[in-house]
């Protein structure tokens, strides 16, 4: 086992073939197929075929991510493996507050991703003993420290790339030939959501491409005040109902 603060000098290569040697079985890369990702799967062709590539079909992605799960098949021989959200979950949440929830308020929008995201993720998670994602430091001020390597929940996360700078992205995508996809020649610089994510205008962040209609004050989640006299997160609130309402408990 290497110490987190070793992984800083390994090379991105190098740091996933570690990860992939300490656990054959359960080590994945977890990707939307933006540049970085696809990045990491680039590297991972070049280790074994038998790296678990990951992503996640929330029900609401644009046409063009899963045209970039083909050309991860066909380009690279991986099979794909598609997570998907709980049914009746997805299945409760539109019924209780709509289908497009995410434009009424933050918690709304929230929920949506805790139901299509964040649940169905955290599941796939604790089968896992190690997997990596393309974060960088230099996306936004959020994940400026964010490490090549730490234990997360009991389990490795691996960022090979943090310390890339964009410039350094597009170099390698160039030199290798990295499919790309096709949103970024639509003027995107951050891909999710069909629905949650827009072109970049001239002089914005990356990350402004998402959510653009929440102002940045207003992003955190009010506070609820329950029949019990808790306090909770009007997330949480939404959330129990949903659930409930999904499971029948
Ligand atoms: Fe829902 Fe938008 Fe989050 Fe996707 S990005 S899970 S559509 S709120």
């Amino acid at each position: 086992m290497i110490k987190p603060t070793e992984a800083e000098s390994l090379r991105p290569e190098q740091l996933l073939s570690w990860g992939y040697g300490q656990f054959p079985e359960s080590f994945a890369i977890v990707t939307s197929f933006q540049k970085e990702g696809m990045i990491l799967v680039h590297m991972a062709a070049g280790i074994s075929k038998n790296i678990r590539i990951l992503t996640l079909d929330t029900g609401r992605l644009p046409e063009q991510t899963f045209a970039m799960m083909e050309t991860v098949r066909d380009r690279y021989g991986f099979a794909v493996e598609v997570l998907a959200p709980n049914a009746n979950e997805v299945s409760n949440l539109m019924t209780l507050h709509g289908p497009n929830l995410f434009r009424k308020n933050v918690a709304a929008r929230k929920l949506c991703c805790e139901v299509r995201k964040v649940r169905p993720l955290a599941l796939q998670m604790k089968t896992l003993g190690a997997y990596a994602v393309g974060l960088r430091r230099g996306q936004s001020d959020s994940r400026a420290e964010v490490a090549k390597a730490e234990i997360e929940n009991g389990r490795w996360k691996l960022s090979p790339l943090a310390g890339w700078s964009e410039a350094e992205v597009d170099d390698y995508i160039a030199v290798n030939d990295v499919p790309l996809h096709p949103l970024y020649a639509a003027g995107y610089r951050t891909i999710g959501c069909a629905c949650c994510t827009r072109a970049s205008q001239a002089g914005e962040s990356a990350r402004a491409g998402r959510w653009w209609w929440e102002q940045e004050g207003d992003k955190e989640c009010g506070l609820h005040v329950t029949p019990k006299g808790e306090l909770k997160r009007e997330l949480d609130v939404l959330l129990d109902e949903v659930l409930t309402n999904a499971h029948g408990s």
